[in-house]
């Protein structure tokens, strides 16, 4: 059994998610490829094979992978496909804008979002918004698999993988990047904080919001993030935004500030170690999945807190 698994990375450096999804593949068994398209990449290379169970990693440096369109990277991986028996990406944006094209040229089902490996069939993924967990077991011959991050713990370095250069394949010429608007932030990126104070539509405003969770953030080392409601509001953009159709993360400690907790945020945090909540209503659902909850009006507990850190 061979494993193709598509690495993310930014031409610098190789993406956290990708450790989790080179677990992913461990866990399926087999020898491991990791594909690095990219364009000047050569620091990714060499950084993705010293990673632990990485047998081969190839190099696809090319000036239309630069921006590693989805179009472009899909073509080169279903050009490649069909020697592994699976692909593997992570279930981040990245993954989730390659992959099921590759699914689709390849006439596979794609299996999405797995948080377990059961066998190199069977795969355990959720549904409704995490309130169930599908076992599927597919029968393609190469299956296409996305991988949630959270569920894999990432694999470290002691690998010693050889680094082979691949050729291109063709530039499709389908899309091209014009512009990146990025948030620019000092903080730990969301998807991989070890903290995250997130704030929701108890805040009340932006301006609330920045006011209040920002000194908290930068005494904590955290990452920022809200619940959908904050974001609908404007209070931050929608890369902040957790859950089901936002960012599912699993911190060491998730701080939920003004969020009542439905389904669809629960979706993409319960899993953080330690979850602590503050909502002045104590009937909220977020204390159910609470390991502290503090029943108390935000605009008084948030910056009593920051100040008892100092
Ligand atoms: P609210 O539910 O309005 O809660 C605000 C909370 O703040 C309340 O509990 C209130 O008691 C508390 N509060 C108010 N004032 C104070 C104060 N002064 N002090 C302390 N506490 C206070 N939501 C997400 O977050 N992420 C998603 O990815 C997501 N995806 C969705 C997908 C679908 C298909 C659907 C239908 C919905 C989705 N939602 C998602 C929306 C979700 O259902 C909720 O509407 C949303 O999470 C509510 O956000 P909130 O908790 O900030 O707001």
């Amino acid at each position: 059994m061979s494993i193709l698994v598509i690495a993310e990375h930014d031409n610098a450096e190789v993406k956290a998610s990708t450790l989790n999804a080179i677990a992913a593949a461990k866990a399926i068994g087999g020898d491991i490829d990791l594909l690095v398209a990219g364009s000047g990449c050569g620091s990714v290379a060499e950084a993705a094979a010293r990673l632990d169970g990485v047998t081969r990693v190839l190099v696809a440096d090319a000036a239309h992978y630069a921006d590693q369109g989805a179009e472009n990277v899909a073509e080169l991986i279903s050009s490649r496909a069909s020697g592994y028996s699976h692909v593997l990406a992570p279930a981040t944006t990245f993954g989730k804008n390659v992959l099921p094209r590759v699914a689709a040229t390849l006439d596979m089902a794609q299996i999405s979002d797995i948080i377990a490996v059961e066998s190199a069939d069977t795969f355990k993924r959720p549904i409704y918004a995490g309130n169930a967990i599908a076992t599927v077991q597919s029968a393609d011959a190469v299956k296409v698999i996305t991988v949630r991050t959270t569920a894999f713990e990432a694999v470290g370095e002691g690998g010693s993988a050889s680094v082979e250069a691949i050729d291109a394949a063709v530039d499709t010429g389908m899309s091209s990047l014009v512009g990146r608007e990025l948030t620019v932030s000092e903080r730990p990126e969301l998807g991989a904080a070890g903290i995250i104070v997130s704030g929701g539509r108890g805040l009340g405003s932006g301006e609330n919001y920045h006011q209040l969770l920002e000194p908290l953030a930068d005494k904590l080392g955290a990452a920022l993030g809200a619940s959908r409601a904050a974001v609908d509001a404007g209070y931050v953009p929608n890369d902040y935004q957790v859950g089901q159709t936002g960012k599912i993360v699993a911190p060491q400690l998730y701080v939920a500030i003004g969020i009542s907790g439905a389904i669809q945020h629960l979706a993409g945090m319960k899993d953080s170690k330690v979850i602590v909540a503050i909502n002045k209503d104590e009937e909220a659902p977020i204390f159910q999945v609470a390991d502290y909850g503090l029943v108390a009006d935000l605009f008084e507990a948030v910056p009593a807190l920051t100040g008892e850190l100092g």
